[in-house]
């Protein structure tokens, strides 16, 4: 049997055939809001196509104004822009590649004033009432899908994926949670539907036969009153019927708050419900090819859930901003060279909502391919990198890539700094991942590993390198605390390297990213449900959409108690925790409550003695009756080498946490620390 055989075989779609299953899922980059960036984000799906994948999904695309995200966002509605999209389509096409492009409309999603929607109901992320629209409105909209896919096909797209999932305008026509019309696009649900089976047929109708039209469906809404199972396997035939080529799969509308796609969520975690679905759909002779999508990072995975006859295709899109030749190393027996996606959201999803540019925490390269660019060096260096940690190990490999003798020496056993710490949190599993990456990078490049090695200036002196880059890390910021030499303070190095036990009862100072890590590391004494998809079900309260209406109607989430008491503490008065991730933060402290952890603010610490910590919060003063502090209270830089290098006359840069503390964070020293690396 040849490697990844599902996921590699070819998948006829009657007028093509694409060259494997692997569909790289719409993203939205922030590149496709203005054409000045439109040969940027050729040059990205360039690199994507160049690296094998079957067919790729441009970030959605609105179809009209009141269709837009936010205003002046992506928009294709004339002949003028179609021009513009040409080369992206070419780029793609001169590598081999596919493309479709996404039409997506956000109705009440939209982040303007000009919103329509179904009904008139405001959603809860955005600050904007949508118009209700009036039959003839509901009408224009229909047509202004139609002609965005025309013009899709009239700028050189091999297909159009029409955006109905994920609660956007056509899901809010499909449930009463949105949409309260009693005409014939409201009421029963062969009214609700209408829209996006006229869509569909319609889009047919006006591009053919031989152009892709993938339809997102939305097979779990995870919201209380969303489709009902049958409901599901209705529109579905329809849509099929209608003229759609590939049913892709949505999971959860945005509003929804049972986290879909965060690191914690188990791989694969919902292609249980596609697998559902074409099991249905082919009972009933219903042929059309579905996708499956959410926690897809692997090959490995994702030929296991094709292989089990869950799907026929896998939309991945992180995985693929992550590492453009995911397809082309998996086909070569190569997937140990993958770099994964470890689904932190923190330079893509995070970066879309505060309207930044996307990239990838693993690979800055991710939408900046014509800036970043890593070409081999014109003189060679001898280099030294001290410190192993995300910006050390960006910096090397990339140094080495380009031909430097690079030597990386590392305090601890192991490489990782950081990310070894981050790795044991439950839910942070795929750290790891992105150390077996560089691990392979480092071997490959033959850098000169030196590990346990803390070396002084005098190593580095006179041992004949052209340059030092420092990525020396950090040291726990000492908040001087009174009493915090009782023998039941720790820092979170002593827990999280398993140098000091814990109590039942635990008070952390501190509720920045790192405490919220310990916190959910405490809470759950070492068993972690991101490795069992079904305690993670039950624990979050998704069930069988047969039986609960979109997947949690009538569903009681089943946290498992907590393994100890846990206070979190922060002396500022917001709410702990606002400086976590823009999508992931308010899945930390969902699931922390869950845990009973109290987070208190506005705290001032008082002392510490054997009854515990002693607090004031707001006026009041409290004691927590704690066996254990944990201090959690930010970081220093450790850059004690750099004076005595810079006076014996040696070029130093200061990468990662080593420069900035107050940032330490790993999306910032990767991508610093190979920009610099390219530069050197
Ligand atoms: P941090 O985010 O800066 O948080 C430090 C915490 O300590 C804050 O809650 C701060 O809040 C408190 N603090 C600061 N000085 C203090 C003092 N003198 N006395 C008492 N409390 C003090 O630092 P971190 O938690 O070490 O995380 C560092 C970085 O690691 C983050 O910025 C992030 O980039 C990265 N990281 C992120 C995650 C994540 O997002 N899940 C996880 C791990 C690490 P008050 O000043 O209000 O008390
Ligand atoms: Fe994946 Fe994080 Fe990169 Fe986004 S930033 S693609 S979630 S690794």
């Amino acid at each position: 049997m040849s490697l990844y055989s599902h996921l590699l075989s070819p998948l006829d779609l009657g007028f093509t055939t694409l060259p494997n299953r692997v569909l790289m899922g719409s993203m939205h980059t922030g590149l496709e809001d203005d054409p000045k960036h439109f040969g940027r984000l050729a040059s990205y799906f360039a690199e994507r196509a160049r690296g094998g994948v079957g067919l790729i999904v441009t970030g959605g695309f609105a179809p009209n104004i009141e269709g837009w995200l936010s205003p002046f966002g992506s928009r294709l509605a004339s002949s003028r822009a179609a021009q513009r999209h040409r080369p992206i389509v070419d780029a793609v096409h001169a590598e081999g590649g596919r493309i479709a492009l996404q039409i997506l409309h956000a109705g009440r999603y939209g982040y303007h004033p000009l919103s329509v929607a179904p009904s008139r109901i405001k959603s809860p992320i955005t600050p904007f009432t949508p118009r209700a629209l009036s039959s003839a409105g509901v009408e224009r909209q229909i047509r202004a899908f139609v002609r965005c896919a025309a013009l899709a096909r009239e700028a050189g797209y091999d297909g159009v994926e029409v955006m109905g999932s994920e609660g956007y305008f056509i899901n809010q026509f499909l449930v009463e949670h949105t949409n309260l019309r009693d005409d014939e696009w409201g009421g029963s649900f062969e009214n609700r539907m209408r829209l996006p089976v006229e869509i569909v047929s319609r889009v047919r109708e006006a591009v053919g036969r031989d152009f892709i039209i993938v339809y997102r469906l939305s097979i779990l809404d995870l919201i209380p009153n969303g489709q009902s199972w049958d409901e599901v396997i209705r529109i579905a035939k329809a849509i099929s019927a209608a003229g759609a080529t590939i049913l892709n799969s949505g999971i959860g509308w945005h509003e929804a708050r049972i986290p879909t796609i965060a690191t914690s969520v188990p791989r694969g975690a919902f292609t249980w419900v596609t697998g559902k679905l074409r099991r249905e759909l082919r009972a009933a002779g219903v042929a059309i090819p579905l996708c499956t999508t959410n926690r897809l990072n692997t090959p490995d995975v994702a030929d296991a859930v094709l292989a089990a006859g869950d799907a026929d295709m896998v939309s991945m899109a992180r995985p693929l901003l992550a590492d453009p030749d995911f397809v082309r190393k998996a086909a070569q027996g190569r997937a140990a060279d993958i770099n994964t996606c470890i689904a932190c959201n923190q330079a893509c999803l995070d970066h879309t909502f505060s309207r930044k540019i996307a990239s990838c925490l693993v690979n800055p390269r991710a939408c900046h391919e014509t800036e970043l660019v890593i070409k081999a060096a014109r003189r060679l260096k001898k280099i030294a990198v001290v410190g192993a940690g995300p910006a050390g190990l960006a910096a090397a490999a990339t140094l080495a890539e380009r031909g430097h003798s690079v030597t990386l020496f590392e305090a601890d056993q192991r490489i990782g700094g950081q990310f070894n710490l981050a790795k044991q949190i439950p839910g942070k599993e795929e750290f790891e991942e992105t150390l077996r990456y560089f691990q392979g990078r480092l071997t490959a490049t033959k850098v000169d590993v030196r590990l346990a090695q803390r070396i002084g200036p005098e190593s580095l002196i006179g041992s004949g390198f052209d340059e030092v880059i420092l990525a020396t890390g950090v040291t726990p910021r000492d908040p001087k605390i009174s009493g915090q030499d009782h023998p039941k303070v720790c820092s979170y190095l002593d827990v999280l390297t398993g140098r000091r036990a814990v109590g039942a009862r635990v008070a952390i100072v501190g509720a920045g990213g790192i405490g919220f890590d310990l916190a959910e590391f405490l809470v759950h004494d070492g068993h972690s449900i991101t490795l069992d998809r079904e305690a993670w079900l039950r624990e979050w309260g998704v069930g069988d959409p047969a039986v609960a209406r979109g997947g949690v109607a009538g569903v009681t989430p089943q946290p498992t108690p907590p393994a100890r008491v846990v206070f979190l503490l922060q002396r500022k008065a917001g709410k702990p925790g606002a400086g976590l991730g823009k999508t992931t933060g308010w899945i930390h402290r969902t699931a922390l409550k869950m845990k009973r952890v109290e987070m208190i603010g506005d705290v001032q610490y008082r002392h510490i003695d054997d009854r515990g910590l002693h607090i004031v919060v707001g006026d009041t003063p409290r004691t927590l009756e704690v066996d254990t502090v944990v201090l959690c209270t930010g970081q220093e830089p450790l850059r004690t080498l750099v004076a005595p290098l810079q006076q014996a006359g040696l070029t130093v840069h200061l990468v990662g946490g080593a420069d900035v503390a107050t940032e330490l964070d790993a999306k910032r020293a990767i991508r610093q620390a190979t920009e610099l690396a390219a530069r050197i």
